[in-house]
């Protein structure tokens, strides 16, 4: 029998491809909502009875809220919205204390990969300048990409930096030589572009670059849903997942 999901942001560009997906991957979306109605707080205990998992895919000021909403109801969450604060990004740690919680910036398989890829270069490559740019439509509203984030905090800890302390987005003017410790972010918008992620390690006459390109949104709902399921695993203890705990363990 499908297990029954509840999505978030279900009239959005990810959302409706989670809706589509959805039975391929054994689920039935029980609710979609969205800003324009049904909300979240429309939904009583009657509605949610069929809901084994919530799905977010929405915006930054929506994402505190469906976390209160899964704490207060002790149901797993897959939370995709990237852009969060520390603030929201603690709402989404009191889902954790007592049902699992999958949240990546990049629910694709090969992202992440990548991620575990450019934490091993980054340690082979010791005596190389990280440098990462990424590209996304038009239509993105934060930058630099969750993802792109993502794989600076990998590089980061892989060299034993802190990212703030090292992050320098886009550069301009006299900034200098480029120091040691620095890893350059820069973010690319137009178009139609679903997703590019380029780390590049550049060495003394030679250079390391690692690169994936999204060619379809459909990577990241189908990864979200597999994260769903996994989530809804009944016996999956609580505690804060990413994509790669879902493709590691069974
Ligand atoms: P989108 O703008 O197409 O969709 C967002 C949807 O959320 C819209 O339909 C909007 O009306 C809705 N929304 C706004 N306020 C809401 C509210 N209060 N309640 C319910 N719904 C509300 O954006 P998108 O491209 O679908 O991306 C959505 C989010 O997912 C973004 O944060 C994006 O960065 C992120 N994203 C993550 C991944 C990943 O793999 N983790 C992949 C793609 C996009």
């Amino acid at each position: 029998m499908s297990q029954g999901v509840l999505v978030v942001g279900a009239s959005g560009r990810m959302g409706q491809r989670l809706v589509a997906l959805a039975p391929g991957a054994g689920l039935e979306v029980a609710f979609g909502v969205d800003a324009d109605g049904p909300r979240l707080a429309d939904l009583d205990a009657a509605d949610l009875a069929d809901v084994a998992c919530v799905i977010d895919f929405s915006v930054q000021a929506q994402a505190r809220a469906t976390a209160a909403f899964c704490a207060a109801r002790r149901l797993p969450l897959v939370l995709g919205t990237t852009g969060l604060t520390a603030d929201d990004q603690a709402a989404v740690g009191d889902v954790a204390a007592h049902s699992p919680v999958v949240q990546a910036a990049n629910f694709s398989v090969g992202v992440t990969a990548l991620l575990d890829l450019v934490a091993e270069a980054a340690r082979l490559l010791s005596g190389f300048d990280p440098e990462l740019v990424e590209a996304h439509h038009r239509h993105k509203v934060d930058a630099p990409s969750g993802t792109a984030l993502a794989l600076a905090e990998r590089v980061a800890a892989a060299r034993g930096w802190a990212l703030p302390e090292v992050a320098r987005h886009g550069r301009h003017g006299l900034v200098g030589a480029r120091a040691g410790a620095e890893l350059g972010i820069h973010a690319v918008r137009g178009g139609s572009v679903v997703g590019e992620h380029r780390v590049l390690f550049l060495g003394d006459g030679e250079e390391v670059v690692l690169e994936h390109r999204a060619l379809d949104r459909d990577i990241f709902a189908r990864g979200a849903l597999r994260a769903a399921a996994w989530a809804a695993t009944p016996g999956r203890p609580p505690g804060r997942y990413g994509m790669g705990d879902v493709l590691r363990t069974p």
